[in-house]
């Protein structure tokens, strides 16, 4: 990949926390390049790096060791950290934390007004977010009182109205409902075809399986990085990690095993489905 197609860099990334017992080593050795425009979706089980990892990329946290670039900005040099973090935006997987008004429109102009735009560029601003997902109507309204799900699409309206380039999904749908889980992806992946780099951190794996690349964090570091389809061949070292499959995947293995002749490579649910209805038919 050339110099300009890549938003994200992140070379020999260490980061280690430190507390009063001790240190606790988050992340090792992590280099990745992450292609503008790229949808990745990021799994691992729980405190296998994957927080520390997004919040080193939006300059929350700076690294131990090696380095973050992010639209060619250093995460460890002081006067680009407010750029940075505009530039990639995050949204947290528990929304009341992220929620600073008692009006929806206020909190998704606080960035903005943070930015120092104009008014008429801050209004306008806050419409199109809004609008982009779904919640205009309820712009008067006080965030205590939407669901889960409306309110991480507040959320992301705040993070839109700063116009970034990448987003940071940390489990954005993990305390969601079936319905405000589909609302957000629905939303991650058309922000994606407009344009913006997308980062999915989840533990849905079906939530990954239609990403541009899938990278496995294990113990601080990369366990594999490659597309949906070549990651998740990989069932039994999946398993080794302690994580699930989809469930398409699991089921077609469980059929091979018994000698069904299921192609490699099914991801989703539906063709899984098609194949088994074409050989139910022969
Ligand atoms: P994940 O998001 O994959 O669950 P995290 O990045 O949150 O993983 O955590 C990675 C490691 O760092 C874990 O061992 C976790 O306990 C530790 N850790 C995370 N946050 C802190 C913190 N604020 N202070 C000390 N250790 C932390
Ligand atoms: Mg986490």
């Amino acid at each position: 990949m050339t110099d300009d197609r890549i938003i994200i860099k992140t070379e020999d990334l260490g980061f280690d926390y430190a507390s009063d017992d001790g240190e606790t080593c988050a992340l090792t050795g992590v280099s990745l390049r992450i292609a503008r425009g790229s949808f990745t979706a990021v799994i691992g089980r729980n405190g296998s790096g994957k927080s520390t990892l997004a919040k080193n990329i939006n300059a929350l946290l700076v690294p131990t060791s090696g380095w973050v670039t992010v639209g060619g900005f250093d995460t460890q040099d002081e006067d680009s950290i407010w750029e940075i973090r505009r530039l990639a935006g995050m949204v947290f997987q528990n929304p009341d934390n992220q929620l600073v008004s008692a009006v929806v429109e206020d909190d998704v102009a606080f960035g903005p007004e943070n930015l120092g735009l104009p008014r008429e560029e801050i209004r306008a601003r806050v419409k199109s977010s809004l609008e982009s997902v779904d919640m205009y109507e309820q712009r008067k309204m006080a965030p205590h009182l939407l669901s889960g799900g409306q309110k991480q699409r507040i959320a992301i309206a705040g993070v839109i109205a700063m116009r970034p380039d990448v987003i940071i999904f940390d489990e954005p749908t993990a305390m969601l409902d079936p319905e405000g889980r589909g609302e957000v992806l629905d939303i991650a992946g058309r922000l994606h075809r407009e344009g913006i780099t997308v980062l999915l951190i989840t533990h849905f794996m079906e939530e990954t399986v239609d990403a541009d690349r899938l990278i496995i964090m294990d113990q601080g570091r990369v366990a594999m990085d490659g597309t949906p389809a070549e990651v998740f061949a990989r069932t039994k070292e999946l398993r080794a990690l302690g994580l699930r499959l989809p469930f398409a995947v699991e089921l077609a293995e469980g059929l091979r095993e018994r000698g069904v002749p299921v192609p490699e490579g099914l991801l989703h649910e539906e063709e899984l489905a098609e194949v088994l209805a074409c050989l139910h038919q022969k």
